[in-house]
């Protein structure tokens, strides 16, 4: 009998530093330009970039900050982020990005849970720190993220250490000797935003970071190359950014920052200025530009392939980026616990479609790329057929998926290595995922299942209508029934009939939400999807007391 032999190619260890000094070296003047804190637009190379990151690894051996510590930042897109990024995993530390919109409790729950030593804070976000402050008793420090000119008396009275990041980097030397890891090394790390019970904390290690950025950059991903002037949008706190701080770095291409400028005139501002041909956001954000874009009869024309994901696109939106804009709308889905995991992309078969059907397809989730295991399952965990038809669990599996929480005792996955991502979707047999909803979404009206995706994608299509939300609420016969949420577009008041209509030209009689209630302001999560929790506990008995 024979038994295999070793390939005989180079071992080595790794660290996503790397990936920032292949950038210094490649392409060294590629640009960061950020929209910054301060205010104006910074602009510096990757060369210049890794210099500054090499000073901040020593400044942070001069913090006696080790390998294995974990330390938050709660900042913007910026390129002192960036730094903080690959200088904290660089030293063998736990990049722990904090979502700053989180609630009070979540931010002193997620501090505590994983320990951070010290918290690097950009101005804007001193005081969300401040507010907890008493309640995180193993913080030892505030880096406040900005130069001594931005640092106030206040913040030095805030009852820990307070530096000033742009002091301590001054002091430092341009040269660092980075060490190399083994493979499972953690680097990073990034909670769930805590939908249901406390936030999960997702430990990402060098090598997976790794594996997604080459993953991302592939062209039926997100297409990456040194010709690209990506925005990012994302935050950095959201899913690990998507990855895109490792991959945009790793072909060269320049990045573009928004800071704190989110608002629709920004972000057009700064598309035009910095000529950006890629950018990606959850639909909310990108219903900020197409706002502006409409509002103001402006257009975009750098921009060729924009990312959405994170929750449900809604057909409207890729119509009219694609019609208005000429701009292709790329959706994807993915989780903290898998960061990117499915993309849509171009098949051959496509080529034949109509633009209507086109679109259809393009509103779906997307296919796996190579290294995630994707299956749905019924309740007895049998596999379902690849027919668009049948939907199920959506399971996953592979080097990009959680293995179990930070912390936690137990493996998060079921006997057979399967990560239950708790949606529930659809896969076509061109191998098109489609989620039908999350699991705690769907609505159980009588025997019958109504997505609750699929009507709120259709309620904005109503030209005067924001944003929707359709819930499943109790109801005295059916169990539960669809009742949608509506905020009208400004300037806009369409009658509960009209939208009525548009979700009955698309959906079966017994689909159609049993009334529509009209609210001034929709609930969202920290990370920019609505927020049903609160709307279910208003909502709850409002067709029973109907
Ligand atoms: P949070 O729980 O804070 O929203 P995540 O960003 O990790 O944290 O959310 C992951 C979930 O978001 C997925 O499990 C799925 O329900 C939803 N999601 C992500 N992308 C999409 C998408 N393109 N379409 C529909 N749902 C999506």
């Amino acid at each position: 009998m024979t038994s295999a032999i070793k390939g005989l190619m180079q071992k080595k260890k790794f660290s996503v530093i790397e990936i920032l000094q292949h950038a210094a070296t490649w392409n060294g003047d590629v640009e960061v330009v950020t929209n910054s804190v301060e205010g104006g637009v910074h602009r510096i190379g990757y060369a210049k970039l890794y210099d500054r990151t090499s000073q901040l690894a020593n400044a942070l051996t001069g913090l006696d900050i080790k390998a294995g510590d974990c330390i938050g930042t709660m900042a913007w897109n910026t390129w002192r982020h960036l730094e903080c990024w690959y200088g904290l995993s660089g030293i063998g530390a736990i990049c722990h990005t904090l979502n700053p919109r989180l609630f009070p409790d979540q931010i002193e729950y997620i501090v505590n849970h994983a320990e951070d030593r010290f918290i690097f804070v950009d101005t804007s976000f001193v005081s969300v720190i401040a507010n907890v402050l008493d309640r995180l008793p193993m913080l030892e420090g505030l880096v406040v993220m900005t130069d001594k000119e931005h640092m106030t008396d206040d913040m030095e009275k805030i009852g820990v250490p307070v530096y000033c990041y742009e002091e301590l980097l001054g002091r430092e030397e341009c040269d660092f000797d980075w060490p190399l890891f083994n493979a499972d090394t953690a680097s990073s790390l990034c909670y769930t935003s805590g939908t249901t019970g406390n936030p999960k904390g997702v430990l990402y290690s060098h090598q997976s970071n790794l594996n997604h950025a080459m993953v991302t950059a592939h062209v039926d991903v997100m297409d990456l190359s040194a010709r690209d002037s990506f925005l990012l949008i994302v935050p950095m706190f959201h899913a690990n950014g998507w990855g895109l701080p490792h991959s945009i770095p790793m072909v060269g291409g320049k990045l573009v920052l928004p800071g704190p400028h989110m608002d629709g005139k920004s972000i057009y501002d700064i598309i035009l200025a910095e000529s950006c041909n890629k950018t990606c956001a959850v639909p909310t954000v990108m219903t900020v530009l197409l706002d502006h874009l409409d509002n103001n009869t402006l257009q975009i024309p750098s921009m060729t392939k924009i990312f959405i994901g994170g929750s449900a696109v809604p057909q409207s939106m890729i119509e009219s980026f694609e019609e208005k804009y000429d701009a292709e709308v790329m959706h994807g889905w993915g989780m903290t616990e898998t960061v990117v995991g499915t993309f849509n992309c171009s098949l051959p078969f496509m080529d034949e479609l109509s633009f209507e059907e086109r679109i259809k397809v393009r509103c779906k989730q997307g296919r796996p790329p190579f290294g995630l295991e994707m299956k749905i399952v019924d309740d007895e965990g049998n596999s379902l057929p690849h027919d668009g038809e049948a939907f199920g669990k959506l399971m996953v599996r592979g080097l990009r998926v959680v293995e179990r929480y930070y912390k936690a005792e137990e493996s998060a996955l079921d006997s057979e290595g399967w990560f239950d991502t708790g949606d529930v979707s659809t896969i076509d047999k061109h191998g098109f995922m489609q989620i039908t909803d999350r699991a705690k979404d769907i609505i159980k009206s009588g025997g019958e299942w109504i997505s609750s995706v699929d009507i709120e994608n259709t309620a904005v299509g109503h030209p005067e209508v924001q944003i929707a939300a359709c819930l499943g609420v109790k109801h005295v016969k059916w169990e539960e029934r669809p009742l949608l949420i509506v905020v009208k577009k400004e300037g806009c008041d369409p009658s509960k009939a009209s939208i009525l209509d548009i979700i009955s030209s698309e959906h079966a009689k017994w689909q159609l939400p049993d009334d529509v209630v009209f609210i001034d302001e929709m609930p969202l999560t920290a990370t920019g999807k609505i927020d049903k929790k609160p709307l279910r506990i208003t909502y709850e008995n409002y067709l029973m007391e109907a």
